[in-house]
């Protein structure tokens, strides 16, 4: 299929409403368009029709069994969907919109292909004014799973999306990605307990104000051979660039020495701090700047950005820290021990 891009849509101007009007079109007649949100680019349908559920898996050759986030417009519409409850209405008012999903019962109105045959849906209402106006625009709840090719990293550029689902979608709509990785999701098990099943931009501590956390295994491990899991994303082996990527586990000292020690061509997630020492290393890494190292939020947005970059550079191998686990940089790791197939390198 033709892909129409809108490359710089400026929603402030008649071409970029007309455009916003086109793509709320095509997700009513049951087609797909890419949109930037606050966390990553979503790969969009009409949540409300099965066949637009399985192009969705099929355009980002995404396992069924993997189910889909639908995207609303205002927190109300979710009790059109799904059964809601007390404490969904506190975490709402709280962090919607915005990058937290909360999975709830789902009515009979939501497809099976939706939810992967689950009796529960996952909903979530971004923050981003060009999601927020597509799905308005559109009158429909939206699926969107991020618009990578199933396996790699989670597209946050325009230039990323093409990449992967050029000829794939009808639509694709250009912006920023703010917070660059996924978003938080929760599982509400009673009025005051929630399961945190993949860790976001919103962190364990900020919903620890409303209810106690638990955290699923699947965020800090990896799942062992036949385990059920909670989150089916989850289980898969995700976000991964394919030149393997080992995460230094250590303190920076202990990291430079490791380094220096390496030959050959390998690539560096450095903080920004490190890199005057990595620019004088014999072997001459390819470094790429993933952010201040007291400042999570940075690295977050680049991360999925540098792990395609790093890919492309011909690199045998990707270094980078073993983030800590604490506040949004438990995001960091969740990520990061998928993308290196867990494998980590004591190097103190
Ligand atoms: P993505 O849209 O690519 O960020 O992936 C959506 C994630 O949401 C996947 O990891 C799914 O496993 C998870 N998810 C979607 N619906 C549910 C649900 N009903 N219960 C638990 N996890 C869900
Ligand atoms: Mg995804």
């Amino acid at each position: 299929m033709t892909t129409e891009y809108l490359e710089d849509l400026d929603l402030s101007t008649e071409a970029g409403k007309n455009g916003i009007e086109r793509a709320g079109e095509i997700i009513r007649r049951g087609g797909l368009v890419v949109f930037p949100t606050e966390t990553v680019f979503g790969l969009g349908g009409n949540a409300l029709d099965p066949e637009a559920a399985t192009k969705i898996y099929r355009a980002k050759e995404r396992p069924s069994d993997n189910p889909l986030i639908i995207h609303i417009a205002d927190p109300s519409e979710a009790s059109l969907y799904t059964e809601t409850s007390d404490l969904f209405e506190r975490l709402s008012k709280r962090f919607m919109p915005g990058p937290l999903t909360v999975v709830l019962p789902a009515k009979p109105i939501i497809p099976k292909t939706v939810t992967a045959g689950l009796p529960t849906v996952a909903v979530r209402c971004p923050s981003h004014p060009i999601a927020h106006a597509l799905i308005a625009c559109a009158g429909v709840p939206i699926a969107a799973p991020s618009a990578n090719l199933s396996g790699s990293p989670s597209p946050t550029t325009f230039r990323h999306v093409r990449e992967d689902l050029d000829g794939r979608v009808d639509m694709i709509l250009g912006g920023e990605c703010e917070i660059g990785v996924e978003s938080t999701i929760v599982r509400l098990d009673s009025s005051d307990t929630l399961t945190l099943l993949r860790p976001g931009g919103i962190t364990p501590e900020q919903l620890g104000e409303f209810a106690r956390v638990e955290l699923s295994d699947a965020v800090l491990n990896k799942l062992k051979e036949g385990e059920t899991v909670q989150s089916p994303g989850m289980k898969y082996k995700h976000y991964a660039p394919k030149t393997p990527l080992y995460l230094l586990r250590g303190g920076r000292e202990d990291r430079q020495r490791f380094l220096a020690g390496q030959g050959g061509r390998f690539a560096v997630l450095a903080y920004t701090e490190e890199i005057p020492s990595l620019s004088v290393h014999p072997s001459s890494p390819v470094v790429f700047d993933l952010g201040s190292e007291n400042d999570p939020a940075q690295q977050l947005h680049r991360l999925f950005y540098l792990l395609r970059e790093a890919d492309k550079s011909g690199c045998e191998r990707i270094y980078a820290a073993l983030p800590s686990t604490a506040g949004l940089s438990l995001a960091l790791y969740n990520r990061m021990i998928r993308a290196a197939a867990y494998q980590i390198v004591s190097v103190n």
